[in-house]
Order: structure tokens, then sequence, then C-alpha cells
């Protein structure tokens, strides 16, 4: 090991959100921090760099999105939001459909103009289907909110490609991220404060780590010197996966992963939306995000696409989405006993707990962790 061990209070491994709020409150109250980060960069999947006069997210789209006040108030400290509201585009075998599912988007599969009549129309394919109960899957979660053609067009097909598993072995929860409403509102998210920073997301956590309190090390791989370094430091924050962390001794836990495909165009405008999702099974991608459309204030002349292809993942691949299906979570829930009897190590963010989660639970879980950690 490179480092004095003895000079820290404590060592965080990973530069997302998790580990970077957390090295920034410690250091705030004084204490000594090493992260250590196995990729190049800081800031995790939340990464952007600018090109081109556009701020371009490197592992996909990322819109802040909360109804936590708490949890904007903080980071609000850190950027300025340009006011950004996301609203999707879908395209379905060249039909264009707004989303989430609204009034505009009953209206362009039904040609319904009220939500009575919308409603009707839903009822009848949900009864046509004979779904009574509480769903099982994501198959009968999505008919029964919006019927079987929004679900054939809509989400069949983006949702078997994405997650490269049958609609019905999948958890009901996933599909409930998406609002469905009978008012004509293409806003995808449903909270109270959202946006996209104005200078991306990296000055973020140039601005969370810049205390000289915290050494921060990039392309350090914690696994591969985890003995020492548990030995070594009195403290660690893990946010990476909580199943290589015990070296996969109860099997490996699932993840989705993607990959991404950029071009750049002398043009102002190529799709005329930030994203456009093709929702349909054989379009190999699941969305094309155009990120001067983030931006609303980007330099003229040039443009950015993005295409998100789906993928397999490996443990040479980046995990993107765990796969919070039955099996998995009882898997979870070994690793996590595990995670538990060690006292001096905290499990955090999406890759630690293993969740679905957004930015702003990240948020909120590393505040939360912060206060029981310093404030008790
Ligand atoms: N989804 C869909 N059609 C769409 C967009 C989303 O069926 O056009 C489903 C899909 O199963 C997806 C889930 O809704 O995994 C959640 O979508 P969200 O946009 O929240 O996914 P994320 O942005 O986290 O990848």
């Amino acid at each position: 090991m490179k480092y004095n061990t003895k000079n820290y209070d404590y060592l965080i491994v990973g530069a997302g959100p998790y580990g970077s709020i957390f090295a920034y409150e410690a250091a705030k109250r004084g204490k000594r921090v090493l992260l250590i980060e196995k990729r190049d960069h800081i800031a995790g999947n939340m990464y952007t760099h600018k090109e081109d006069g556009i701020n371009v997210h490197d592992y996909g789209a990322h819109i802040f999105h909360t109804d936590n006040k708490e949890v904007w108030d903080y980071v609000n400290q850190f950027t300025e939001f340009n006011g950004y509201i996301n609203q999707v585009v879908a395209n379905y075998k060249g039909q264009l459909y707004n989303l989430p599912f609204n009034m505009n988007t009953f209206y362009q599969m039904w040609g319904v103009k009220t939500p009575a009549e919308a409603a009707a129309k839903i009822e009848e394919q949900k009864k046509a289907v004979g779904i009574s109960g509480a769903p099982q899957n994501l198959e009968e979660q999505a008919i029964s909110l919006i019927g079987t053609d929004i679900y054939t067009k809509l989400i069949k097909g983006y949702t078997e490609k994405q997650w490269g598993r049958k609609a019905t072995e999948l958890p009901a929860f996933i599909i409930r991220r998406l609002p469905v409403r009978y008012t004509f509102d293409n806003n995808y998210f449903n909270h109270r404060y959202q946006g996209v920073p104005v200078d991306g997301y990296t000055s973020i956590f140039e601005k969370l780590l810049a205390s000289d309190l915290i050494d921060v090390v990039t392309g350090v791989d914690f696994l591969a010197d985890k003995e020492t370094y548990l030995k070594e430091f009195p403290r660690i924050v893990y946010t990476g996966m909580i199943d290589g962390f015990f070296d996969y001794k109860y099997g490996e836990l699932e993840y989705r992963s993607v990959r991404f495909e950029n071009e750049s165009f002398d043009s102002d405008n190529q799709q005329g939306n930030a994203v456009i999702n093709y929702t349909d099974a054989e379009t190999p991608f699941t969305r094309v995000m155009e990120w001067r459309h983030f931006d609303q204030k980007a330099d003229a002349g040039r443009t950015i696409l993005t295409k998100e292809y789906p993928q397999d993942w490996d443990r040479t691949k980046e995990a993107y989405y765990p796969v919070n299906d039955e099996k998995n979570s009882e898997l979870f829930k070994k690793y996590r006993k595990e995670a538990n009897g060690l006292k001096n190590v905290i499990f955090g963010g999406r890759l630690g707990n293993y969740q679905y989660y957004d930015m702003d639970q990240v948020f909120g879980a590393a505040l939360k962790v912060v206060e029981k950690e310093f404030d008790k």
C-alpha cells in the first residue's frame, strides 16, 4: 500500500455519491479520509464530461428528481440546477407516443379525449385479460395499470430487452417507477424538485472532495488488497458490490449492464428531444439521448447523441442495475447478514445495498448514515 494508513480515520471505497458525501461530512468534522476508487475518475455513474460545450453523461442519462427537501437543499449547496424537466418520447415502429403514460399517450393510442374515456378503455382491456387480485409480476402490473395495447407497444419489448428476461419473470415494482396519470402532463417524474446541474455532475463531486483532509486515489481496487485494508483502517465505508466484498461465497448476485455508442453531428438538433425510447423488441438499443437538450444552453453547431444498448453483466462489465427478483433478494439477504456482522464496515449505495436506488435516495441514505455516525 502506498499510503500511511495511520494518517486516516476512514477508508472510503468508491467515489460515487454515497462515498463522496460521507467523505465530505467526515472532513467537515475534522476527520481524515482516504478515498479509493477503482475507476480512473470520481463521481461514479453520475460522471459527466464536457465536449463541444455540451455536458455528456458517460453512464447514461441522469436527471435529479426528488420530493425530499433536505436532499434538494443539500445538493444545491454544490451546484445550480437548470430547471430541466424530463419529457420522454417513445418510438414504436415509427409511431411516436408521449411518456410517461398520460392523456397524451391515451389520445395517441386510442383517440380518447377525456379521462373517463381513457379509464373505460383501460378497464375494458384489463377485464379481457382477466387480471384480478394483486399483480404477481411486471406484466400483470403493467396490464392492470394501463391495459394491453400500451403494454404491448410501449412496455413489453423495451422491458424484455432492457432486463434480458420475460416481463412475467420481473418484479412488479419496476414498472411502478413510471407515473400513470389522467392529465395531459408529460413530466416523466412526479417529484416536486427536478433538474440537471448547469456545469454537469462531476463538478458536484469536485466540491465534495475538495477538502485537504480528503485524499482521493483513483485506479485502486479495494478487493485486490481487502484483508490489508480491513486490518489497517479502523472504519471503512464500502460502496462496491456486496457479493464481491464477500468473494461471492454464496454465489453471484445478478446485475444488468448497458453499453453506449456516441455519435456527433454538425447540427443543433438531431432528434428534437433529450430522450427517445425505442420500445419495440427488434431495435437493439433501448433509448437515444441527445445531450444538448438536457443543457438547454449548449453552444450552437454541434450535437452529440448516445445510443444505450442493454447487455448481460459479467465481472468484466460495469454493474448498472440490480435484478431485485425473489431469487436475488434471498441471496442478498445472506450477504446483508454477513455485512451486519462486520461492525467496522458500512455498506452503502446501489451496489453495496443491491437496491435500484435513484440518486436522491442515495443522497438521503448517505445523509442518514452520516447523522448516525457523527451526530448520534
Ligand atoms: N419502461 C418501459 N418502457 C419505456 C420506459 C420504461 O417499459 O419506454 C419500463 C422498463 O421496464 C424500465 C422501467 O420501466 O426498466 C423503469 O424505467 P425507468 O425509465 O425508470 O428506467 P431507468 O431510467 O432507471 O433505466
